[in-house]
């Protein structure tokens, strides 16, 4: 029987409809802030999308577009502006930025409160020590996945390919939280198939459309994709279209995970927002 497919739309929608009832609620609305440095199609049209649903939650949004020779200085100074400014809750700079500058010192200028993305490596080393932080989106959302559809991560074997900062490794940071069993693969191991076999539950961060093919994983697996490539404008996931036959599971792409990145974003603004302002 082909697998079960755990759409993200439902949860996503679950958890707008959440936000909104509590964002109507607060005394304040609070404030997101997007900076977009470049032309870069893909990012333009993720920032839209963003801003898009973080307005119709309820949230005040609005996107900072500077031009592609920007220096690395300017942007700071807008950090540091966003940084001081009362009313923003939420700071995201979209990735990538032009490569005259240095992503590192842009990412560690936010004020950790108002990093909305997680990528602070405050909040990353407080999401490996158990406390409380803002989570990295994109891993926060294959855990609402995974609770939604009732699925269970205690004791599950995790098998992630993939260990970029943003991916790879807050995944793995948070579902060994949930007390499953974390393997994280990348391009140097040894004989891929033969872990991801073992997988309980595979997360497939790599960016290679296709890349986990059938034999590579056991009858009965949750399989999670998150790469994506576009292919003649179509977007496609890592997980090859067979292991549907092999999966219990499985998240569409497009529709599965990449609206939950965005759900949890705005989870984290209402949570950074809350926080901060007591
Ligand atoms: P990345 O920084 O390029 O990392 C890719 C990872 O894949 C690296 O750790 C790399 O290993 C590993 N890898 C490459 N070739 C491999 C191979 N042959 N075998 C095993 N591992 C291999 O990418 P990323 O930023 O994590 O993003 C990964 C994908 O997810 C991209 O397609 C991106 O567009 C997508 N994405 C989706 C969402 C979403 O919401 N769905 C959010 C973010 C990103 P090394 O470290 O050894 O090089």
């Amino acid at each position: 029987m082909p697998a079960q497919l755990l759409k993200g739309k439902p949860v996503a929608d679950a958890v707008k409809e959440e936000l909104s009832a509590k964002i109507a609620d607060l005394s304040f609305v609070p404030g997101l802030r997007f900076v977009r440095v470049g032309e870069d199609p893909a990012s333009m049209s993720y920032v839209r999308g963003k801003q898009k649903m973080a307005e119709s939650i309820g949230l005040d949004a609005q996107t900072h577009e500077l031009p592609e020779e920007t220096t690395q200085e300017e942007l700071l100074a807008l950090i540091e502006e966003l940084n001081n400014d009362d009313n923003v809750d939420g700071i995201l700079v979209q990735l990538p930025v032009p490569d005259h500058i240095d992503d590192t010192v842009v990412l560690e200028a936010i004020n950790p409160e108002k990093d909305v993305d997680g990528f602070h490596p405050e909040n990353v080393g407080r999401l490996w020590t158990g406390q409380e932080s803002l989570l990295p989106c994109t891993p926060a959302g294959l855990i609402r996945i995974m609770d939604h559809y009732e699925l269970p991560i205690q004791g599950q074997h995790v098998v992630i390919v993939g260990r970029s900062n943003i991916v790879g490794k807050p995944a793995a940071a948070v579902f060994l939280a949930r007390s499953a069993t974390v393997t994280i693969a990348h391009s140097r191991t040894l004989d891929l198939p033969a872990l991801t076999k073992q997988a309980d539950v595979i997360v497939a961060a790599v960016g290679i459309a296709g890349f986990i093919k059938a034999d590579m994983v056991k009858e009965g697996v949750v399989a999670l994709d998150v790469g994506l490539t576009r292919i003649d404008g179509k977007i496609v996931g890592d997980i090859h279209p067979d292991v549907a036959e092999k999966a219990a599971y499985l998240t569409p792409m497009p529709g599965g995970t990449g609206r939950m990145t965005v759900a949890m974003l705005m989870e984290n603004t209402y949570n950074a927002a809350v926080r901060r302002r007591g």
